[in-house]
């Protein structure tokens, strides 16, 4: 009798470096690749159209992939305990493999899905491969979990890495017993995608060919070129490393094996993204409050108007509206736009970092619960790696002209600033009638007059923060 487990995706939705798809291959005859929708993420507190779009899209990518190594992907919905239960006695399965997660929800249901193969007389067997190194092992000096980043840096540079694992040569076909089921369209969840210009193109192929790219060229000016706004300076690979279409092992093997500052640059950055999924896994309560509990005394604004015109990129101040909108139509947003919207929203309008959060795992293709709640928590000042909050406030108008200096960004992004004349870009409410006019651009009318006053508010968050911290 030939051996069978099934492979049971989540976020790791590629053939290549899969140590769960290559044990799986290793250790039975057959393995049979599913999906299971679950109703929990598509409609939950952080649901996304266009990250589902994304998603589908992976899917429909990836079962393509698995039908070209002889087998496809097995499509279910339902609660996940129960359709991988009914799906193993189906395809005859003594054992269910896995790529382990850090969030809290994803580790709940892992439970749940352990205990019902458990009680069903199969195995549960979960595995890492999701991050450059195991999250959860490393730890301080003193034993203890870290949270700070540079520490957690120098250790994690020493830690034992994983060989790259080639994509299978060929899959069993899926046996005649199981339903195949389909990636349904977005219509058919219920779900809508605002997005009209999706960011990146789905699928494990498309995301090999932007790694090489990447890895080929614009990486080794990653160093200097990393904050540039409107240019290609960072890789764009965050949709693919959140859906798992390329590992991050891959990406830092890539990177590594070309070397140079670029190279060290960029793997320092894959390394954040395990330092976030370290601090999750070990501090699953931050997913809902603040690392730092002397800042769960902090009061936050309630103002739907502010926060309304910060989500539809009409606040008046040119950098923050650009990544707004930027975000909008692409389902992306540049790093260092993401740290002015960020600080923007919690130290100049005061309103409550989690808006933020919802907003950006609302819209963002490579939306994902640690690196969000992490980056959210640095920028509001209230999680690990700290440092004095005054550090963490942005001046909007200084950042747009240091980091976006032409204003290609932002007229790219807000085209009624696009005859803006660029020494006024950072601040276009300086302009006299008669520029505004020479602009076709008058503020009030065609583009929003700031709707506070950078200077007073950063006042005031100082004095907000003063009130309940050092
Ligand atoms: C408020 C805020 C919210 C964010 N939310 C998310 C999120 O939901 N998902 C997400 O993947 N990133 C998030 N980030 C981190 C970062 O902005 C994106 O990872 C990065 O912009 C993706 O672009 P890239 O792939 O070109 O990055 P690159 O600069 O090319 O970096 C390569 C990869 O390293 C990882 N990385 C880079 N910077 C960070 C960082 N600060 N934290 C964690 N990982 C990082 C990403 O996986 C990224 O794809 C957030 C940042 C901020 C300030």
């Amino acid at each position: 009798m030939p051996t069978t487990a099934l492979l049971w995706y989540r976020r790791d939705l590629r053939v290549h470096d899969h140590p769960a798809l290559t044990r799986a291959v290793r250790e039975f005859d057959r393995v049979v690749p599913v999906f299971v929708l679950d109703d929990a993420l598509l409609g939950g507190r952080f649901a996304s159209g266009p990250r589902t779009a994304f998603m589908l899209g992976c899917l429909r990518a990836l079962d393509a992939d698995l039908r070209a190594l002889g087998s496809g992907l097995v499509v279910c919905h339902g609660r996940p305990e129960a359709e991988l239960v009914a799906l193993a006695a189906d395809a005859r399965a003594e054992a269910v493999l896995w790529t382990s997660d850090v969030a809290p929800y994803a580790r709940a249901r892992d439970a749940r899905v352990t205990e019902a193969l458990r009680d069903a007389g199969m195995q549960a067997v979960p595995q890492g491969g999701a991050y450059a190194v195991d999250v959860s092992e490393p730890r301080t000096q003193g034993g203890t979990p870290f949270i700070v980043f540079t520490p957690f840096f120098k250790r994690w540079r020493t830690l034992e890495r994983r060989v790259v694992h080639p994509a299978p040569a060929e899959l069993a076909p899926l046996p005649g017993t199981v339903a195949r089921g389909r990636v349904p369209s977005l219509d058919a969840l219920c779900l809508q995608d605002d997005v009209v210009e999706p960011f990146r193109e789905p699928g494990e192929q498309a995301a090999r060919q932007a790694l090489a790219r990447w890895l080929d060229g614009p990486m080794e000016r990653y160093a200097d070129r990393h904050d540039d706004v409107a240019g290609e300076g960072t890789s764009g690979l965050s949709p693919y490393l959140r859906w798992g279409c390329v590992s991050a092992r891959e990406c830092e093997e890539g990177a590594e094996r070309r070397g140079g500052p670029g190279a060290e640059a960029w793997m320092r950055q894959l390394c954040w993204r395990d330092f976030y999924a370290h601090v999750l896994l070990l501090h699953p309560g931050n997913a809902r409050h603040e690392f730092q509990e002397r800042f769960r005394q902090l009061e936050w604004a309630d103002d739907d108007e502010a926060l309304e015109a910060w989500r539809a990129g009409c606040t008046g101040y040119p950098l923050v509206d650009a990544g707004m909108r930027q975000l909008a139509r692409t389902g992306w947003m540049h790093n260092r736009t993401r740290l002015v919207v960020g600080s923007f929203l919690t130290k100049d309008l005061h309103l409550d970092w989690r808006h933020g959060e919802a907003h950006f795992e609302r819209m963002l293709l490579d939306g994902e619960p640690a690196q969000n709640n992490g980056n959210w928590q640095w920028i509001a000042s209230t999680g690990v790696d700290p440092a004095p909050y005054f550090r963490r406030m942005f001046n909007p108008v200084r950042q747009q002209r240091k980091f976006d200096p032409d204003g290609e960004y932002v007229r790219r992004w807000v085209p009624e600033l696009r005859d803006v004349p660029v020494d006024k870009l950072a601040e276009p409410w300086t302009m006299s009638a008669d520029e505004q006019a020479a602009a076709g651009c008058v503020i009030g009318r065609d583009y929003p007059a700031p709707i506070v006053d950078h200077a007073q508010e950063r006042r005031r968050a100082l004095d907000r923060y003063r009130a309940v911290g050092t």
